[in-house]
């Protein structure tokens, strides 16, 4: 895979002495935490998946390429150091020619109160641009040519996002500010309503409001993508028809197949769909579960790929896993309920003692607890696993291209 080939083994912050100027955690292993997950492919066709990696442009439109200490019990005190260590390692492996890092905020980054704070996430993307800033493999996604330069000469492009616009609070020149700073992807609202629109957490959504359509306005301008993944229903609808560009629904499924909130109803992807957008299907832990494999894992996954396609065109579908370095469901345990259900929180176990939050569209179908997403546990893996997945069942190169990358990069042209 070319992107292997300009790693040199940086380790985040090994510019400074570990224990002595920050504090250190032993953290997860990128590689080998799970047992790898096996397709049984022939030799030619193990042959067409490197091939592919290698010479397409592979991007993931939704991570958290952050690697999180071996022990759930220190995941408060590392997010609260503010110093989240990228796992450059694994991503060398993973064939990705670009990552969309939508960094940690929201998740009580610093001061243990979870929500969004505007001097957090500028704290956590100048750490995290510090860090980059002190190695020559990974650069920053700022345009199509970094990401067309990275897969020519062998590096990572990471281009920043975030879940929310809620750290710019009532102010529009925050996101000139963001632009500035290298930020590339905005969602609307996370989960819950903020000065934009509703999250798809809330029970009534009003839809965009005028400070949202402000914003809309002011994103489409400075060329910032917009991401529908956490807004409401309406929201949603309304951003599409507001936005002067394409949008993005960087990871979520199809409700059609699994009926939680967190999953977009026909109307929305379509609407997505017919205004050039692009959905990038989700893998975090218990979200894109389908009644054909209620355990989740990449089956499940595909089975809300295939869906899309079928809905959307394979034009409009890329893939955004949402995965972290590290123990995913135990992350979801450690800071939940804070996701909605169906992304975060682990299974609501049937006689729950927390109160359940108001899902819109009823009780939402209980997947079955796993341990982790087999098939698309970590940064590294997800990539190799879906090609080989899309190669065992026959699709063309050209195909696989465009939603492996292709698809993004064409409605980044458009966006950006
Ligand atoms: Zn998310």
């Amino acid at each position: 895979m070319s992107t292997a080939r300009r790693y040199a083994g940086y380790r985040s912050y090994s510019y400074l002495r570990p224990g002595i100027d920050y504090e250190s955690f032993r953290l997860a292993p990128e590689t080998g935490r799970q047992p790898a997950y096996d397709l049984v492919l022939d030799a030619g066709q193990r042959r067409r998946v490197e091939s592919l990696l290698a010479r397409s442009i592979v991007i993931s439109l939704h991570d958290h390429p952050v690697v999180y200490p071996l022990r759930p019990e220190e995941f408060r005190a590392y997010n609260r150091a503010g110093r989240q260590h990228t796992g450059f390692e694994g991503l060398a492996r993973s064939g990705l020619t670009a990552v969309f890092d939508n960094l940690m905020d929201g998740e009580g980054m610093i001061t243990s109160s979870a929500g969004w704070k505007w001097d957090e996430t500028i704290h956590d993307l100048g750490m995290r641009l510090c860090d980059l800033g002190h190695q020559d493999y990974a650069i920053v996604g700022r345009t199509v040519g970094d990401i067309v330069s990275a897969h020519q000469e062998g590096r990572l492009a990471v281009v920043f996002g975030l879940e929310s616009a809620t750290p710019i609070e009532n102010e529009v020149d925050r996101l000139d500010v963001l632009y500035g700073l290298g930020v590339r992807q905005v969602g609307i609202a996370y989960s819950e309503a903020n000065a934009l629109g509703a999250g798809l957490k809330e029970a009534r959504d009003g839809g965009l409001t005028r400070f949202g359509h402000r914003c809309v306005e002011r994103m489409n301008r400075l060329g910032i993508a917009i991401d529908l993944s956490h807004a409401g229903d309406r929201t949603a609808l309304d951003t599409i028809e507001a936005s002067s560009k394409p949008v993005l629904i960087t990871h979520a499924g199809a409700r059609a197949v699994w009926g939680t909130p967190r999953m977009k109803p026909d109307d929305v992807l379509m609407a997505c769909a017919e205004r050039g957008g692009v959905l990038g299907i989700e893998a975090a832990p218990h979200s894109t579960v389908s009644p054909a494999h209620p355990a989740h894992c990449l089956e499940s996954v595909m089975d809300h790929f295939l869906y899309a396609v079928d809905l959307m065109g394979i034009d409009h579908v890329a893939f955004g896993p949402d995965t972290i370095f590290g123990d995913h469901v135990a992350l979801h345990r450690v800071f939940g309920p804070a996701p909605g259900p169906g992304e975060g929180a682990a299974p609501r176990p049937a006689a729950s003692p927390r109160q359940p939050e108001t899902p819109p569209t009823g009780a939402p179908p209980a997947a079955q607890p796993v341990p982790y997403v087999a098939g698309m546990e970590n940064p590294g893996e997800s990539f190799a696993n879906i090609v080989s997945w899309l190669v065992l069942h026959d699709y063309p190169d050209e195909d696989i291209q465009k939603v492996i990358g292709g698809n993004v990069v064409r409605v980044l042209g458009e966006i950006w």
